[in-house]
């Protein structure tokens, strides 16, 4: 049993312990890479609200340069105005633009409101205060910033963009712009393709007033607010921001649902494992018994053949060297040494059967036959075995035939092993009882003794192969271990059953069922 222990913490070391370790590295890291697939996929919906931020920019400073260009040429300036951006862009509402010496106002068709000279000039940075001087400083840098600011007129909102104005090879000009028009028609008449080709049907991109949350336009019909991964403010839009998520679920519940998933994958691979290591501990066990048995029966059958071996060769050297005083005596030696070799014989014949049986090489019949008859006659071949060993026995056969399909011979040798046993195993009483009775579509054999009896927790065990119940005196009676293995193995052959009833100091009943032949 030590070897089963070092075997056991081998595979605790080697196998289980590295395989829990990982598991639990696994389940400490789940929630860490949680958070790093999320971070990752923020991170990606950040840069698609940012690409939505730059083409409304986009727009804005294609608008600009529509104006500075049409500044620049010889053309009348509304008409280039008017027809490229009121026309083609429903969100613009009034163009503004003022030189040193003159102020330029065009309004859309559609507008019903207009603003006027002095609107802008209060809303414009004035060419002397250091907010102009801060934009032209900007714009000398390469960098044409956009002032934008958001006001209402009556219920209608409004932004205005303000901006000074390049000369088409990008050089500052005194000239100030500045664009009027509606946010909402902007994001739903301007941006909305945009926000379908960055969503496809993969994402799901809104925007809304910071007051509302019901969005000015989405790209699904409805949203929920769940759903949202990420927000973003517009850059040109104060009062307004960005939404991002996915259609279904929110992307954090598919990602919690993902880590749920392998969690519970890794606990069932661990509680797999923990069957496996089980198994293969309970096997290893069960194989280590079975070589220590294996010792044993080796020790036991040599010391089996060696008493019969050392009686016929010392009678036979007694007959031999002629000491033998009397005729009666010479006879009684050729008895002892006939029994103690057809002991040896019977020994041999044992081992045989039973190591074809266990190599599933034997053949059995299938006659029909009675059992009564083996009964009788196996009994009967013994009587006289019987009595020589001081034992009294009862015979009772039941009164109806109990025809049963199956081998002669290997249904005697269970008897004979049972009665072998029955006198082994019988100290002080030697009674033996064998019956036969008619049960329930059952031929029944029964042999009763009145022994030494076998101790519960060994009695599911005395039918392996190999076992001997190893307290007390029992040790010291000779056996193989093999009997009751045997008895059980032909049993099973012939589809039948083997009961045992046994209590210490009492004795024994080994009940056999065969399946009754229906006459
Ligand atoms: P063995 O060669 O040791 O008799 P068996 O397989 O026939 O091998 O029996 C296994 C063990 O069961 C025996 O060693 C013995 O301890 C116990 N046993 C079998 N039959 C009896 C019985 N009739 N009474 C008490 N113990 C028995």
């Amino acid at each position: 049993m030590r070897s089963f222990w070092k075997n056991a913490w081998f595979l605790v070391i080697a196998v289980v312990l590295p395989i829990i370790a990982y598991a639990a590295y696994q389940l400490s890291t789940l929630s860490e890479d949680e958070e790093n697939i999320s971070m990752i996929y923020q991170n990606q919906l950040d840069a698609i609200l940012f690409s939505v931020n730059q083409y409304s920019d986009d727009i804005v400073k294609g608008w600009i340069n529509t104006m500075e260009e049409s500044m620049e040429s010889d053309t009348n300036v509304d008409s280039l105005i008017s027809y490229n951006l009121f026309q083609f862009q429903p969100a613009v509402f009034q163009i503004y633009i003022r030189e040193l010496d003159k102020e330029i106002i065009l309004t859309s068709a559609e507008a019903d409101t207009s603003f006027t000279t002095d609107f802008y000039q209060q809303q414009l940075p004035d060419p002397a205060s250091d907010q102009f001087e801060q934009l032209r400083n900007y714009a000398e840098n390469g960098f044409q910033k956009i002032l934008s600011s958001q006001f209402n007129e009556g219920d209608r909102s409004y932004l205005l963009l303000s901006f000074i104005m390049l000369s088409p090879n990008n050089t500052v000009t005194s000239r100030m712009g500045a664009i009027i028009l509606d946010p909402e028609l902007f994001i739903r008449e301007t941006l909305s393709t945009k926000f379908q080709t960055v969503a496809q049907d993969k994402f799901v991109v809104s925007a809304y007033r910071r007051d509302n949350t019901d969005p000015v336009y989405s790209t699904a019909d409805s949203v929920n607010s769940e759903s949202i991964a990420v927000t973003n403010n517009f850059w040109l839009l104060p009062n307004y921001y960005l939404a991002i998520g996915t259609p279904g679920k929110p992307v954090q519940d598919i990602i919690r649902e993902r880590t749920v998933t392998n969690l519970g994958i890794l606990l069932t691979l661990i509680a797999f494992l923990g069957i496996a290591a089980f198994l293969i501990l309970r096997n290893v066990r069960k194989e280590m018994r079975l070589a220590q048995k294996k010792a044993d029966f080796v020790s036991n059958v040599s010391h089996e053949l060696r008493t019969p071996l050392a009686l016929i060769s010392m009678f036979a050297e007694t007959l031999e060297m002629d000491r033998v005083p009397t005729e009666e005596k010479k006879k009684e030696y050729y008895q002892i040494m006939q029994k103690e070799s057809g002991r040896l014989t019977g020994i041999v014949n044992k081992i045989l059967t039973f190591s074809q049986m266990d190599n599933g090489k034997k053949q059995f019949r299938h006659d029909k036959i009675d059992l009564n008859e083996i009964v009788a006659e196996v009994v009967s071949n013994y009587e006289f075995h019987l009595r020589t060993k001081g034992f009294s026995h009862v015979l009772s056969l039941s009164e109806e035939p109990l025809p049963i399909e199956g081998d002669k011979e290997a249904i005697a040798e269970v008897l004979i092993n049972l009665l072998d046993n029955a006198i082994k195993y019988s100290t002080d009483t030697k009674e033996i009882t064998v019956r036969t009775v008619k049960g329930n579509e059952k031929a029944v054999m029964t042999v009763q003794d009145k022994g030494i009896g076998i101790p519960k927790g060994d009695q599911a065990q005395v039918f392996e192969k190999f076992f001997r119940v190893s307290v007390g005196d029992l040790a010291q009676s000779k056996g193989t271990g093999l009997g009751l293995s045997l008895v059980k193995q032909i049993i099973d052959e012939h589809k039948g059953d083997v009961r045992l009833e046994s209590e210490p100091g009492k004795g024994s009943i080994f009940m056999i069922l065969f399946p009754l032949l229906k006459q």
